[in-house]
């Protein structure tokens, strides 16, 4: 008797997918993401014109002492908050402030001065590795160059940036999350990955400011331009946005408000 063939059964139409309202309006933010009208040069210029003027010198929220003790800092910072780390590292960089001190320290110490921190176990592993190769090929210098310190263990491409504009001077860009929201969203600097933000930012960036840029978009990304519910109603470049999810205060509240 022939076997009787089966067809496979054809999926049930989906239904079409109802989002409720907040999710709603972080789903348009992000499909909007896309459609920006960059930022002229003009508009680039005073953005950061302001930010200057609010900020003249931005510092890096992370707490160091050095050189070592700043890459450190920023390779367990990799997704964890600033404050997180500034309350484990104190204790860490007493214990030990040099690659020789904390390649001796050992990973175990390292682990447990660091617990605190998400991803503690790779991050204590490659502290003490990254410090024992400096100790030994570094003669304890922190590289100077992006190749160099990619090649240490935890180094990436943003930390390195972080270490050379933060230690060195250097006119980097390191483009974590809130630089790659805020750069994206306003039409500052449009790019698929962080990467392609970074060569961005490079080309638009006028001179006088590259050197705290990064600084100025983190902060501005951690405290007003956040990803959720960005604060536009206290932006201090909201008329140079282009973002077509930002909220723009009224006349008539304005007026009301004065
Ligand atoms: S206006 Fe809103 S969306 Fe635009 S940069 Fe300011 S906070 Fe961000």
């Amino acid at each position: 008797m022939a076997k009787k063939i089966r067809h496979p059964k054809k999926p049930k139409p989906k239904k079409a997918e109802v989002k409720p309202p907040k999710q709603r309006v972080v789903a348009d933010a992000k499909a909007a993401l896309g459609n920006v009208k960059p930022m002229t040069a003009a508009e680039i210029e005073e953005c950061f014109r302001r930010f200057r003027e609010a900020a003249p010198e931005p510092q890096t929220e992370l707490k160091y002492t050095n050189p070592f003790t700043l890459l450190v800092a920023v390779v367990l910072s990799a997704q964890a908050t600033d404050a997180g780390v500034n309350k484990a590292t104190p204790a860490l960089f007493a214990a030990a402030d040099t690659p020789e001190k904390m390649a001796k320290l050992g990973e175990a110490k390292i682990r447990n001065f660091v617990k605190t921190i998400g991803l503690f176990r790779t991050k204590a592993k490659n502290v003490a590795a990254l410090s024992k190769i400096l100790a030994e090929n570094h003669g304890s210098e922190i590289p100077r160059t992006r190749e160099a310190l990619q090649a240490l263990p935890g180094v990436g491409r943003k930390t390195a940036n972080v270490v050379l504009n933060v230690a060195f001077g250097e006119e980097t860009m390191a483009v974590d999350t809130h630089i790659f929201r805020v750069s994206n969203r306003t039409g500052l600097a449009e790019g698929k990955n962080p990467e392609a933000v970074e060569q961005k930012l490079e080309q638009v960036v006028p001179k006088p400011y590259r050197r705290h840029a990064h600084h100025w978009l983190i902060l501005h990304g951690r405290y007003v331009c956040v990803a959720r519910r960005p604060l536009c109603e206290r932006c201090i470049i909201n008329d140079l946005c282009h973002w077509p999810g930002k909220t723009v205060l009224q006349k008539t509240v304005l007026q009301k408000a004065s």
